[in-house]
């Protein structure tokens, strides 16, 4: 373990992205996961932390994993859950947002969970509402619960995060997955690589404090964790690779590339999985390295632990404090 809790509640009204938070913010999150991811392999696994509370799942981009455990997550909490997903695409994106926040936000919600395509859009939200805001994903800037979760398995299977040589491959340039994890990681101490083609990197990456590969035999060399990004082909605007099967020869995860890692070096994904493009379905399939699943179970844990936070800190009282 990183450490103990902080005695002190976590003093944020909102979480819009790991960017702005501490290390023992993010011990807090991880330290009350932890508790909830046993609790959550208990046959009864109701609680009241969140009775008489209200949280709104709100996607206006497809979910599977993200919205469906925050769903779990505010039930066995004992809150009541309610389901938006929004696609409307004939009415100008701005409008579409703000409008349905000031809907959403006349009905007094407590929590409202928000995934959208446009980075920045959930912090612009979170300004227009009186309730908390979490972000579950915004355009290609952040996703704080994934890193949350990631660092949850991480530190479950190595028992730490500070010192671990983490390799970050494939298409960081689009990734909100990649970005939070950079900056936690980074946060807790850990050694971050990103491994990919120019054309599927930012530009300046290194400034985030990584060190740039652009071959996984060199960047997976001596890694405690291979995280392999999915290629995001939804945000791409034009070509960034030439083929998927020449961006898997060279950079798809298989059992030669995974060579270069440490012998115990965990394999992790976000999903949802691109078998064949990104990684070898039977590497990805492997219960011996891949912790996948492990993943998916940490991510209700942890936002458990994100909705109690939350609901907890005394500014959401509504005292108009920012985030
Ligand atoms: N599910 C993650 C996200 O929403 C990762 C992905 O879609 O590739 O960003």
């Amino acid at each position: 373990m990183d450490g103990n809790a902080p005695n002190r509640a976590f003093a944020h009204r909102h979480l819009l992205g790991i960017e702005g938070l501490s290390a023992d913010d993010i011990i807090y999150l991880l330290d009350l996961a932890d508790s909830y991811f046993e609790f959550n392999r208990r046959p009864d696994k109701k609680l009241d932390v969140l009775r008489g509370r209200t949280v709104m799942n709100l996607f206006f981009e497809d979910s599977t994993r993200t919205r469906t455990s925050f769903e779990l997550a505010g039930k066995r909490l004992g809150g009541d859950v309610i389901n938006m997903s929004v696609r409307d695409s004939s009415i100008k994106k701005g409008e579409t947002l703000i409008d349905t926040a000031m809907t959403l936000n006349a009905m007094n919600p407590d929590v409202l969970i928000v995934r959208h395509p446009d980075s920045g859009a959930v912090e612009l939200l979170s300004q227009k509402v009186a309730c908390s805001v979490i972000n579950g994903g915004d355009g290609s800037h952040e996703h704080p619960t994934q890193a949350l979760l990631d660092a949850l398995t991480i530190r479950r299977r190595k028992g730490r995060l500070k010192g671990l040589l983490v390799a970050i491959c494939g298409d960081v340039l689009h990734s909100r997955v990649g970005r939070s994890n950079i900056h936690l990681l980074n946060i807790m101490g850990a050694r971050v690589r990103v491994v990919g083609p120019p054309t599927l990197l930012p530009p300046e990456i290194e400034r985030m404090g990584v060190e740039v590969h652009h071959d996984m035999e060199g960047g997976l060399a001596d890694c405690d964790i291979v995280m392999m990004l999915r290629l995001q082909t939804e945000r791409m605007h034009g070509i960034f690779v030439p083929s998927v099967r020449e961006y898997f020869h060279f950079f798809g995860l298989d059992y030669a590339k995974l060579a270069a890692a440490k012998p115990d070096a965990l394999i992790m994904h976000p999903g949802p999985v691109n078998r064949g493009a990104e990684i070898d379905t039977e590497v990805a399939d492997d219960i011996t390295r891949s912790v996948i699943p492990e993943q998916v179970e940490a991510g209700v844990a942890v936002r458990m632990a994100c909705l109690e936070a939350i609901t907890r800190n005394p500014s959401t009282e509504f005292d108009g404090a920012a985030s």
